[in-house]
């Protein structure tokens, strides 16, 4: 007879051995981030847009997590720690995990300047799912899905690092025709917003796909907003058009 938490024992050690044997790392990646990193709090530099849509996107998650104040975070892919601080500011507290160790370092000496206190970690989603599974009450994972192999993976180990009732933020490019012209052509090419090659159209992906990786993880779908930009006033926007930048949040089931 087959005991049932043995066998979820079982699958999750296979996971977790596959998980070391292919990591969902692009070292490619990597590379380009790592040249990034010492520009990564130059709020007019090659990240401004980053530093830009900040406010709209703090904002977001603190209205739908019903303020953050409090809660327990992980942001997962944080970079230097443009969300991560933001969101310590507001009373979180955060943990920031990134596989680009240069920004990771940038993230720590910023906190100097800043005086926040985030805990960052050179680690990926799925070695933090393994050791800390369960503990988060609140997680983000913004403008980093499609800089990844297996993003699938990813939101599977969000779906296990979060607890019980919690809340998923994750936000990404969509792939279609108008993102391709907006976040490829108009961003990289003609309004050199950020850096050529920042993006690859192929790894961009359609909210169908997130909510089915989503909704595979036990995860609900609650919500999807879409974030605008508008070249001729230069603002950000959030509302319902979702063609090119999206948001996604997704709850975790609570516990019966
Ligand atoms: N989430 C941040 C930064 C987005 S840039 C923000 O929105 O402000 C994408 C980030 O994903 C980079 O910091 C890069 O180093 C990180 N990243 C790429 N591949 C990763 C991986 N496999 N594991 C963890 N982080 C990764």
């Amino acid at each position: 007879m087959i005991n049932v938490s043995n066998a979820r024992l079982q699958e999750n050690i296979k996971e977790g051995l596959q998980f070391m044997a292919i990591p969902n790392i692009d070292p490619a990646e990597i590379a380009k981030f790592s040249e990034l990193s010492a520009h990564w709090w130059d709020t007019q530099g090659e990240l401004k847009s980053l530093h830009d849509i900040n406010p709209l996107r703090l904002g977001y998650i603190n209205e739908k997590t019903n303020k953050l104040a409090g809660k327990t975070v992980l942001d997962i892919g944080c970079g230097g720690g443009i969300l991560a601080e933001s969101m310590a500011r507001m009373g979180a507290h955060v943990t920031g995990i990134d596989m680009t160790e240069a920004a990771i370092q940038v993230a720590k000496l910023h906190q100097y300047e800043s005086g926040t206190s985030v805990d960052y970690l050179i680690t990926t989603a799925e070695q933090f799912a393994l050791e800390r599974p369960g503990q988060f009450d609140v997680i983000t994972c913004l403008e980093m899905l499609e800089h990844v192999p297996h993003p699938e993976s990813i939101v599977k180990s969000t779906a296990r690092l979060i607890k019980p009732g919690g809340q998923v933020f994750f936000s990404t490019l969509n792939r279609n025709i108008k993102s391709y012209l907006f976040a490829i052509v108009g961003a990289e090419y003609i309004l050199k917003m950020i850096p050529k090659n920042t993006h690859d159209f192929a790894k961009f992906i359609r909210p169908s796909e997130l909510s089915e990786w989503i909704r595979q993880s036990g995860l609900t779908v609650k919500d999807i907003t879409g974030l605008t930009y508008n070249p001729f006033t230069k603002e950000y926007a959030l509302g319902s058009d979702v063609a090119v930048n999206y948001f996604m949040m997704a709850q975790s089931p609570t516990c019966s």
